[in-house]
């Protein structure tokens, strides 16, 4: 028994409660190849040139399920995630939009998570995943739900402790838990709030942590904060929970807004995204009103690495000069400011 997921979307929320579940029920997981330039190509073809990228990269990842010769395929319908909390129109309609532009042969592995209108559990929901299997057994399914729970939470507890993504995904679907210790300190802190899918796929975001991490700045992400943090950062922005990723973007950066040892925030959202153009312009507000650098980044396929890189750096640049007026302000050798370069007020920092 085999099932194709692909590496988009929704992914790098929750693949590993996927993980957890069908791993338990025996049923092998097959990953779609990490995004490539011919992902979002194969993917941007066919579909309308207004939608978002991450559903081009989706409908790319999908293709290459295919390729692989995998017929079934899991795209679940995450309308809602809890009541009156929902996702974008074309997350909840992901499997339609698949079957009207992949024109091949497969299974879709289609099932629908409503808890505003159905009231339905995530029981019922984990059941329709495993039907085309056979598995009809629900002490089986719940009990591939408790171990797919204790992997999900093994992986949010070492991501919390400050161990990167792609190492906490490695250990928790190793069965294992790492806490992060004696983490580095850095000059310069930033908060980095998006999607899962547009933060940690490699190929969209253009490695932002790896030149984040060569000029010197230690990366926040909402990976790091307990959902009472993020409720917190959402209360202080006086904003209502709508959206389903609205705790990871609001009130991630709600909170880092509000933490001193943050200097600045990056966001990144997709061209065309409909709830972050409405998060981000609530944001923006907060932070200018808290005093707080931010720095918007639009991305689609036709996003140049080299204009992203050159927006990065004068950011971090002049977050480096606002720290160190900071510090020289502060010890009161305002007068004696010029003898001081660059590095040696970079090493004061
Ligand atoms: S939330 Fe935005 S980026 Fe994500 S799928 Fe919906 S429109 Fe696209």
């Amino acid at each position: 028994m085999k099932i194709g997921i692909p590496r988009a979307l929704s992914y790098y929320d929750f693949f590993p409660f996927w993980y957890g579940f069908f791993s338990d029920l025996g049923i092998e997981i097959v990953l779609s190849d990490p995004t490539t330039k011919q992902t979002m190509s194969v993917g941007s073809s066919l579909v309308v040139p207004e939608t978002c990228l991450p559903i081009k990269v989706y409908v790319g990842h999908i293709l290459n399920l295919l390729d692989k010769g995998i017929d079934k395929i899991f795209v679940p319908s995450i309308q809602s995630i809890a009541p009156k909390i929902y996702n974008c129109s074309k997350i909840r309609g992901l499997p339609d939009l698949i079957r009207n532009v992949i024109k091949r042969d497969f299974t879709i592995v289609e099932t629908t998570l409503d808890k505003s209108e159905k009231k339905q559990g995530l029981y019922e929901f984990l059941a329709d995943a495993v039907k085309p299997f056979g598995i009809t057994d629900m002490d089986r399914i719940k009990k591939a739900s408790k171990n797919a729970w204790k992997v999900y939470n093994n992986f949010h507890v070492m991501t919390r402790s400050g161990v990167p993504y792609k190492k906490a995904l490695k250990y928790a679907i190793e069965n294992k838990v790492v806490i992060a210790e004696n983490q580095k300190a850095y000059p310069i802190n930033v908060a980095l709030i998006a999607h899962g899918y547009n933060l940690y796929d490699e190929r969209v975001s253009m490695k932002i942590f790896e030149k984040l991490e060569k000029l010197d700045v230690k990366v926040f992400t909402a990976n790091q904060l307990t959902i009472e943090q993020m409720k917190k950062g959402l209360n202080s922005m006086k904003s209502k929970l709508y959206w389903a990723n609205e705790y990871e973007i609001t009130g991630a950066a709600g909170y880092y807004i509000q933490d001193r040892k943050i200097d600045g925030v990056i966001t990144i959202n997709a061209f065309g995204c409909g709830p972050d153009s409405l998060m981000l312009e609530r944001m923006a507000r907060y932070a200018r009103k808290a005093k707080k650098p931010i720095l918007h980044l639009s991305i689609d396929e036709q996003t140049g690495e080299a204009g992203f890189v050159t927006r990065i750096e004068a950011f971090v640049d002049m977050l480096y000069r606002k720290k160190r007026s900071g510090i020289l302000n502060k010890i009161k050798i305002q007068d004696r400011k010029d003898k001081y370069t660059d590095v040696q007020c970079k090493d004061l920092i």
